[in-house]
């Protein structure tokens, strides 16, 4: 029964903000409140989480973020945040993450102290959790491209100055809004200076953006759903990801919860599981979706009814497309001793 939860657990799709559990935001609740920091999320507190059947669409729930960023708006809240966070990955066995935020300028903080709170909470955690813990600096692509052009400089400064720490960048945001191409330039300068990229992709039906992101050769893609020629897709952007054998970062309870997969059973899992396609599953936003990395194998395991050694495979598998190269082999011994003690 605690397989899914013992596995040690790679989560390379965790956007911060959207991985605060109702816990964690009570606690920022409780220490703006102390602190005497305006609060102002009273009123649609409860609208933060999406269970299943909510009827909000993926569009809607951009919208629930700004509860999460409002109560992270100092230095002090960002780090409470990313802290709990972290320990609550490590609770569920997690053994490695790269969390994912995007950068803001606050009434009380820069984007880089930002990305210092973050990073210094990570560097912290270390020493107390048997984890591993990445940076990955984010772009909202419904931003103005100068935004994205001043993370990009950021992502790669804070790269420079926390190598140890800071490995990737990655476009997120509403899909519907902003054309991947105008980002372009920013991606490909973080690249060239060191940071390995991963991009949202396929995440609505844009066969033209799924086949020019393919194109870009990211180092992994989040949820492509919409790349199957039965999900959206056309036997071009499917025979895209196919050939390039980029590994795509699942998201399950996220897409369900958001419509854009009607039901666990349909989703595109079994298709790039069938096609051979390198997979890692995720959470996404574990806070907003109200779930857990165990919980995502778990569900993966009974709805494609996959045994405890294809999935603790799945674990291992996700070792190899971790962006910090230098722990990957930590880490798949870890998860390989796990397999041989309890699975063989
Ligand atoms: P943050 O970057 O503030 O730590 O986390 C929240 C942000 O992550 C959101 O504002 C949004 O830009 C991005 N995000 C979270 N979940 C999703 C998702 O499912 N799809 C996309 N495209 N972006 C997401």
């Amino acid at each position: 029964k605690t397989f899914c939860r013992d596995l040690p657990k790679i989560e390379l799709h965790a956007h911060l903000n959207g991985s605060l559990s109702r816990s964690t935001m009570l606690h920022l609740k409780r220490f703006y409140a102390d602190s005497g920091l305006e609060d102002n999320t009273n009123a649609f507190f409860d609208e933060f989480q999406i269970g299943a059947g909510d009827c909000r669409n993926l569009s809607d729930c951009f919208q629930v973020f700004s509860i999460a960023h409002a109560l992270t708006s100092t230095p002090e809240a960002l780090a409470m945040a990313t802290t709990l966070t972290l320990q609550e990955f490590h609770s569920d066995g997690c053994c490695y993450i790269e969390l994912r935020s995007t950068p803001r300028n606050t009434q009380y903080m820069t984007k880089e102290q930002y990305v210092d709170t973050i990073v210094h909470c990570m560097q912290k955690s270390s020493i107390h959790l048997s984890m591993l813990s990445r940076l990955i600096i984010s772009i909202n692509r419904s931003y103005p491209v100068s935004e994205a052009e001043a993370i990009a400089d950021l992502a790669i400064e804070s790269y420079k100055k926390y190598p140890d720490v800071v490995v990737g960048m990655e476009l997120s945001g509403e899909p519907t809004v902003g054309k991947f191409q105008d980002f372009v330039p920013a991606l490909t300068r973080a690249r060239n200076a060191g940071l390995k990229i991963t991009l949202h992709c396929g995440e609505v039906c844009n066969p033209e953006e799924i086949l020019e992101m393919i194109k870009f050769k990211p180092g992994r893609i989040g949820h492509g759903t919409c790349i199957h020629p039965k999900l959206g897709g056309t036997d071009d952007t499917w025979s895209a990801l196919c050939t390039s054998k980029i590994p795509v970062e699942v998201c399950l309870t996220s897409n369900v919860n958001t419509k854009s997969t009607p039901d666990y059973e349909s989703h595109h899992f079994k298709y790039l599981y069938e096609a051979g396609i390198p997979m890692i599953i995720c959470t996404d936003d574990k806070g907003v979706f109200t779930t857990s990395l165990s919980q995502e194998y778990r569900i993966c395991a009974e709805t494609f009814s996959l045994n405890q050694v294809k999935v603790a495979r799945l674990a291992l598998e996700a070792c190899q497309y971790i962006f910090a190269e230098d722990v990957q082999k930590t880490l798949k011994n870890k998860v390989q001793d796990f397999i041989n003690k309890y699975c063989l």
